[in-house]
């Protein structure tokens, strides 16, 4: 166990995300604009209406979950409302802190939380 490796690697990772919010937020202003020309102001989920005051309630979700990954003709662009991107992303974060993301898996493994550590022998025959 090397924490202190660790620990240096996540100093460095602070930078690389600190950049990488910088020119997201940046971005951010961009695609959406460009998705909100493409898309009706509807959210792809819950099939709400957004225009005036609330269209700031609709946000440009990714569908391969990779931010950087804009194609101009918006193929990786969903207009979710804040409740359901949320919710998207509720059910990927587990995924996401663990590596590769299965966006089409359907079920987060129980990674973060173990109520009984003997489910964790019980999936490991399984498996
Ligand atoms: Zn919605
Ligand atoms: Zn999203």
């Amino acid at each position: 166990m090397s924490t202190e490796k660790k620990q240096r690697d996540f100093d460095n990772q602070d930078q690389i995300v600190a950049e990488a919010q910088r020119n997201r937020a940046q971005r951010e202003k961009t695609y959406r604009a460009q998705a909100l020309k493409i898309y009706p102001w509807i959210c792809a989920r819950c099939g709400r209406e957004f225009s005036g005051k609330r269209l700031r309630e609709l946000t440009v979700h990714h569908k391969d979950h990779n931010h950087n990954n804009n194609p101009p003709d918006g193929s990786n662009w969903e207009l979710l409302c804040l409740y359901c991107h949320d919710n998207e992303h509720s059910r990927q974060q587990v995924a996401g802190a663990h590596g590769k993301l299965t966006p089409s898996s359907g079920h987060a493994p129980p990674a973060t939380y173990k109520p009984f550590a003997d489910l964790k022998d019980l999936l490991k025959d399984k498996t």
